[in-house]
């Protein structure tokens, strides 16, 4: 391997450890939710997901379970979005 492509494996190497570099705009999961999976998606500021608990309440745990696993790599907005900032930040 070259010095040069050393160079940048150790950069990614610190990148990797501030995920914040880095910020989502658009993402699918299929979610595990133990019972049955889901799928959760999010555009630009929107999430969505195909549990029925989404349909009446426009937000679930899947959601903000994805909210907190990729709190680091999401907007202000996007962290916050359909639920308590309460909830979402405790
Ligand atoms: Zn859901």
């Amino acid at each position: 391997m070259n010095s040069t492509l050393i160079s940048k494996v150790e950069k990614a190497r610190r990148y990797a450890e501030e995920p914040d570099r880095a910020r989502f705009n658009n993402f699918e999961v299929t979610f595990n939710g133990g019972h049955d999976e889901h799928r959760v998606t999010m555009q630009d500021t929107e999430f969505r997901c195909t549990c029925h608990f989404y349909e009446v309440h426009d937000t679930c745990a899947h959601i903000m379970a994805m909210q907190r696993i990729l709190q680091p790599m999401l907007s202000e907005e996007q962290r916050t979005v359909g639920a308590p900032v309460s909830l979402v930040s405790s």
